[in-house]
């Protein structure tokens, strides 16, 4: 079975073709600039990339000159589109209303819309790529996989606010967490790295890319995370804030004549290890100024590892211990400096990373000293991949 997997944003998609039998991917590239002008980079691995500039007015148009890569005599993988039995789609935002992933009708269209308002950037162009890929490949089974899903496990007290509760009953603000696929997809990898059944195992996953979050999972289930109502809580992240006192909205607003989508907007893009070092939000970058000697990017890796570290202690108090810290993303998976930085406050958890190991990059591997009581572990992710599957599990293909 053939399932395209489609990751829709605003003026972007990006889409990997996999071949379940043996779940490798076929091509994989990324639409961008929808609705400005239109350009396509398309790649099958072990061949050259392939770029094409194209107007695409819509994401229709977008996902129609995927297609023509996907079927194309030189650079396609494909003969028909028919070959092509399912579709997985990435939406951000599942409120409560899903649990798992789902096979997409038009109920389920429009309870995605319906909490289309708690997440007003990713799930609207979420609903387009599944609309466009309807009128591109009618008939085709679509299915909605969702990044709060794994976290609607989580228990009352981790996921409710300390506001009215009034306020969660009107408008269901509340934490909901993101990159629920990736953290379950890692933690399931770690306990098999480990050789031991996830239902016995305390883990606590930290997916550090662009966006970043840390996740506490006992016996295989989300029970806590540090994203909230929104991807902005949490962590220091790339040009995100995470955790600030709330009070520096309403004092914002009134110093510098903003209104509230202004603020959103300071904290969600000029923030972040970006704001505080004023170099960049790639870790490549603030890394090479603070080995330069630029203080601000320096103090940029000190307060973003001091707050990872702060939640993985957090969550270790929360569960009453942890087997295993896993590391996953561009930055968890790549910065070995973030990473000893980090694991270098992790002593009292009985951490203990083997320099040698950490220094090893691109591979699932336990980067602990044999005898470490708590394991640390590097885990790549792979979002795709879990859509995929479900997918194909939810149409039932082979
Ligand atoms: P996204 O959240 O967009 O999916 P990724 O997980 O791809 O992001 O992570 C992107 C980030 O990973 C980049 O901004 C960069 O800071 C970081 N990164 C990628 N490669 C490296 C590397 N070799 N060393 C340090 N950081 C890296």
């Amino acid at each position: 079975m053939k399932v395209l997997v489609i990751n829709c944003g605003s003026s972007s998609l990006k889409y990997q073709l996999l071949n379940m039998q043996d779940e490798s991917v076929l091509a994989k590239g990324l639409a961008e600039r929808i609705g400005i002008d239109g350009r396509l980079v398309h790649e099958v691995p072990g061949r050259d990339k392939h770029s094409v500039d194209k107007p695409m007015p819509d994401h229709a148009a977008a996902i129609a000159i995927v297609l023509d890569a996907l079927l194309d005599a030189t650079v396609g993988v494909l003969k028909d589109k028919s070959e092509i039995q399912a579709i997985g789609h990435r939406v951000v935002h599942g409120g409560e209303a899903f649990t798992k992933s789902a096979l997409i009708t038009p109920e389920v269209e429009k309870a995605i819309e319906d909490v289309s308002d708690l997440a007003p950037l990713h799930n609207p162009p979420n609903l387009t790529g599944i609309r466009a890929c309807a009128t591109n490949m009618p008939g085709v089974p679509q299915v909605a996989v969702f990044d709060t899903a794994f976290h609607q496990t989580m228990p009352e007290k981790a996921y409710l606010y300390s506001i009215e509760y009034a306020l969660y009953e009107k408008y269901k603000i509340r934490r909901y967490g993101f990159h629920g696929t990736s953290h379950m997809f890692v933690s399931a990898e770690a306990a098999k790295l480990l050789g031991k059944p996830i239902e016995q195992l305390k883990i606590i996953t930290c997916h550090l890319g662009n966006g970043a979050s840390v996740c506490a999972i006992d016996g295989g289930k989300s029970v806590d995370t540090s994203m909230g109502l929104t991807p902005l809580e949490g962590l220091t992240m790339g040009t995100r804030s995470g955790d600030i006192d709330p009070a520096v909205v309403s004092y914002l607003m009134e110093k510098e004549g903003l209104n509230g989508q202004q603020v959103n907007d300071l904290l969600n893009k000029k923030s972040g290890v970006l704001g505080l070092s004023g170099v960049s939000s790639d870790f490549r970058d603030i890394g090479t100024a603070a080995k330069e000697g630029n203080k601000r990017a320096q103090a940029a890796l000190d307060i973003y590892c001091y707050n990872v570290a702060g939640y993985i202690g957090r969550y270790a108090a929360n569960m009453n211990g942890v087997d295993a810290v896993v590391f996953t993303a561009g930055v968890g998976e790549n910065d070995t400096y973030v990473r000893e930085q980090i694991t270098n406050y992790l002593g009292y958890l009985g951490v203990d990373v083997d320099a040698e190991k950490n220094s090893q990059r691109g591979k699932a591997m336990d980067i602990s000293k044999a005898n470490a009581k708590t394991r640390v572990l590097v885990v790549p992710t792979n979002e795709e991949l879990v859509i995929a599957r479900d997918t194909k599990t939810i149409v039932g293909g082979k």
